[in-house]
């Protein structure tokens, strides 16, 4: 089941994200410590009577992340009045035993989820409590917070230890959680939670109901779906979960793309080996330091020294770079037929390895230009470029030297990139208007670099095509079959 908090402050707006939502959710739950008139009853127990959803009632403690912060006897003199509603279930915090809410409960066909939250880390002895909830006979429900990918993997791996258990919740937060919230059937949970775009309050880490429906259609995922991902750090910014589920969805592919949070890929692979993940994309700041982890690379990677996908293939892990074909895809004509010859290349950090070595086997003229001047030699060096300093750089332009008359100007650092989208990364460089200007960044589309080389007259080509192309040849790589023409 797909459910959505209902985090608003009154019973109409959380009616009304009820209503906006029903067709991408199974149940809802009405978080009663959020309402700002939470002690006039009757209009709380009428609400799942006029809710499209069955409702669960959450009326959470401060102490277990919710905002309720009066005597417990008074909270627990309203639940009971409150299930005479047509409440589904009512979630009691695992502490909470023996009050008479139970029987009160079971009195009205209420089931009981019994729940406890860990805020800072997943506990040691949660296998245990869980255990121990269900021998009861209620639901268990763990909503922890993992706090590296080793914790990731536990909650996976607890799936297999709780199989006997058909009914329980279990929910990784923050960032490092998220893949429990998207693969929440194959952690064995019966339930994941999303929030309502723009609501307030949503626990870390939850992801909307269009997201978890529409996107991931995690209501769907069986064990015999695929999964892939892309590994990062960040790594929730990144479009490619768009690219790649689109394209299954299109197909009619049983496949789902997963963002991870991962901070040691040591963790990731034995997560990805156990879980049967069927490859990867790799993302900042990853993409070299998963190379002594690869048993197979392709020529790209290894003349680059950077990986960006991941495919399990005869249990070996083969590492290729698509960055390479994406990038060179939108201007391999103009290489190809010789109208590129010269190149500037600003920044020379991750991407900047694809980029360059792109162009030199081209055999364009390649000029790198960074804010680390040192950076900017060693990439020269070993690509066979030449590094310039920006004063050296505007000298030479200004005495009219033909070295420096680029047909192609390439953007790779990421200055100009949201939020601080007025950020201008080679202010001093006037653009002839004949040039053809590359800018990797791809939020916004048309950056700040990209504005003036328009102005001057440049053809342009946007980050986002070089993000399309690459993406478009992962999925061939994973999946074996092109991506859809049309969405
Ligand atoms: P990175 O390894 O962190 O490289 C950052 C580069 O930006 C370095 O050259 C760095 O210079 C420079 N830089 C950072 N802040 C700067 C500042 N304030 N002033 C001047 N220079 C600055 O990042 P990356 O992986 O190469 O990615 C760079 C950009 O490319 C990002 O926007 C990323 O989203 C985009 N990208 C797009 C695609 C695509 O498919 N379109 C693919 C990959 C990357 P120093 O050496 O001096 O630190």
């Amino acid at each position: 089941m797909i459910g959505l908090t209902l985090t608003e402050n009154s019973l109409e707006k959380n009616l009304l994200l009820c209503q906006n939502h029903a067709d991408q959710i199974d149940i809802a739950e009405l978080r009663v410590d959020l309402l700002d008139e939470q002690d006039i009853l009757e209009p709380i127990i009428r609400f799942p009577s006029v809710a499209p959803v069955p409702i669960i009632l959450t009326y959470r403690r401060s102490r277990d992340g919710g905002a309720y912060t009066r005597s417990e006897r008074l909270r627990i003199q309203r639940l009971k009045r409150l299930f005479s509603g047509a409440f589904a279930y009512v979630d009691l915090e695992e502490d909470l035993q023996h009050s008479g809410l139970e029987q009160a409960a079971a009195d009205h066909n209420i089931k009981v989820i019994r729940s406890f939250h860990d805020m800072h880390q997943v506990p040691g002895d949660f296998l245990k409590r869980i255990t121990r909830i269900a021998e009861q006979g209620e639901i268990p429900k763990a909503a922890v917070m993992p706090t590296s990918f080793a914790d990731v993997s536990r909650l996976f791996s607890c799936a297999k230890e709780l199989e006997k258990i058909d009914r329980k919740i279990l929910i990784g937060m923050g960032v490092f959680g998220v893949p429990t919230r998207i693969l929440y059937r194959r952690c064995g949970s019966m339930l994941t939670f999303c929030a309502g775009a723009g609501t307030r309050r949503g626990a870390p880490g939850q992801l909307t109901p269009e997201q978890l429906k529409t996107l991931y259609r995690a209501d769907t995922i069986s064990a015999k779906t695929a999964v892939y991902g892309i590994i990062g750090n960040p790594v929730m910014h990144t479009a490619s979960p768009a690219i790649h589920n689109s394209g299954y969805m299109k197909l009619g592919i049983d496949a789902v793309y997963v963002p991870f949070h991962v901070d040691d890929i040591r963790n990731f692979l034995n997560f990805a080996e156990a879980n049967e993940v069927r490859g990867f994309s790799v993302t900042i700041p990853h993409k070299k330091q998963i190379l002594p982890f690869l048993g197979k690379v392709s020529r790209e990677v290894k003349q680059i020294g950077s990986c960006n996908t991941v495919i399990r293939e005869k249990g070996l892990w083969k590492g290729i770079n698509t960055d390479y074909y994406g990038f060179l895809h939108p201007i391999l004509e103009d290489l190809e037929t010789g109208l590129i010859r010269k190149a500037l290349v600003i920044g020379a950090g991750g991407a900047d390895r694809a980029v360059v070595w792109g162009l030199r086997n081209f055999s364009a003229h390649v000029g790198i230009v960074n804010r680390t001047h040192s950076s900017a030699v060693k990439l020269a060096e070993e690509t066979g470029s030449r590094a310039y300093s920006t004063s050296e750089l505007e000298e030479l332009r200004e005495a009219g030297d033909e070295s420096v008359q680029f047909d192609l100007v390439v953007q790779t650092t990421s200055v100009g990139m949201e939020p601080d989208i007025t950020a201008d990364p080679l202010p001093s460089y006037r653009f002839r208007g004949d040039e053809i200007a590359y800018d990797l960044i791809y939020t916004p589309k048309v950056t700040k670099f990209l504005q003036r080389a328009s102005q001057a007259g440049c053809r342009i080509v946007y980050g986002y095509e070089m993000l399309y192309q690459q993406g478009v040849l992962q999925f061939k790589s994973f999946t074996g079959v092109d991506y859809p023409q049309q969405l």
